[in-house]
């Protein structure tokens, strides 16, 4: 589904990104771990076109897509989410499910605005689709609340359920446990499963909680220094010497 072949990215000579290659299978749930500084984020923003990397090349679903900019991977079905949850706080949690253009072009409002009859009709769509990404995340109860007034682990849940709005394919998550409680991680690990194995999303996640990693991930990619370290199942990973390693010299 993507393949990375030696990307660098190079700011003013310091190497984030240093000649990382991977390939991602369509179907998996792919663990991005590493040490604080191994380049993670710096290769999120890479593969989701947030700028181009200096060389190397990004392919997504057999195509390269290298220089292509975040709106044009999100219209193929690559949506990145965000460590810190990009909800609009003013606006009720129904009305940010609402919000997410659709991923398909030819899906979009725009593409009907002649025809007054298929807007109503592609926004009772679009509303349909909102309810029951609600129901599948157990948040109808709070679809009129405020997005702002929503508990950190509710804002993740959220943020995956804009994910689903677009019918993303590959969805990269930033951290998604990160400040969310247990009772409200469990959830959100048993959703992204869900989303994995019965509505065929392929997740990468960069996580710190090696507890998210185990349960979810296979593989686990270790990055150190911009490259891949070590690839394998949970237990190869965290066994290795280099991945101790770099940990170590955090
Ligand atoms: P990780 O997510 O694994 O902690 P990052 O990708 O955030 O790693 O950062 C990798 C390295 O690149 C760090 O040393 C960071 O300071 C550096 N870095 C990240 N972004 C920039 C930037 N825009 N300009 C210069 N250095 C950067």
């Amino acid at each position: 589904m993507l393949e990375l072949d030696q990307l660098v990215m190079d700011f003013s000579g310091f190497k984030a990104v240093n000649g990382c290659s991977l390939k991602v299978e369509k179907g998996t749930i792919t663990g991005l771990i590493g040490p604080n500084g191994a380049g993670k984020t710096t290769l999120f923003n890479l593969i989701a076109g947030a700028f181009p990397p200096s060389s190397g090349t990004i392919r997504f679903l057999g195509e390269d897509v290298t220089d292509l900019e975040s709106d044009a991977l999100f219209h193929r079905g690559l949506v990145r989410t965000f460590q810190i949850p990009h909800e609009f706080h003013q606006l009720t949690v129904l009305e940010n499910l609402m919000m997410v253009p659709p991923a398909q072009p030819g899906e979009s409002l725009f593409a009907n605005w002649l025809s007054w009859g298929k807007v109503r009709k592609a926004e009772a769509e679009v509303e349909r689709k909102a309810w029951d990404t609600l129901a599948f995340l157990e948040l109808t109860h709070v679809a009129n609340q405020r997005a702002g007034n929503l508990s950190g682990g509710q804002k993740k849940l959220l943020e995956l359920g804009r994910t689903m709005m677009t019918d993303a394919k590959l969805v990269l998550l930033d951290e998604p446990a990160a400040g969310v409680n247990r009772t409200l991680l469990r959830k959100l690990e048993e959703k992204i499963q869900i989303l994995n194995r019965e509505r065929g999303y392929t997740f990468i996640l960069i996580e710190h909680d090696m507890e998210m990693i185990e349960k979810l991930c296979d593989p686990v990619i270790c990055m150190a220094e911009g490259a891949v370290l070590i690839q394998g199942d949970f237990h190869t990973v965290r066994s290795d010497a280099r991945v101790l390693e770099a940990y170590l010299g955090e």
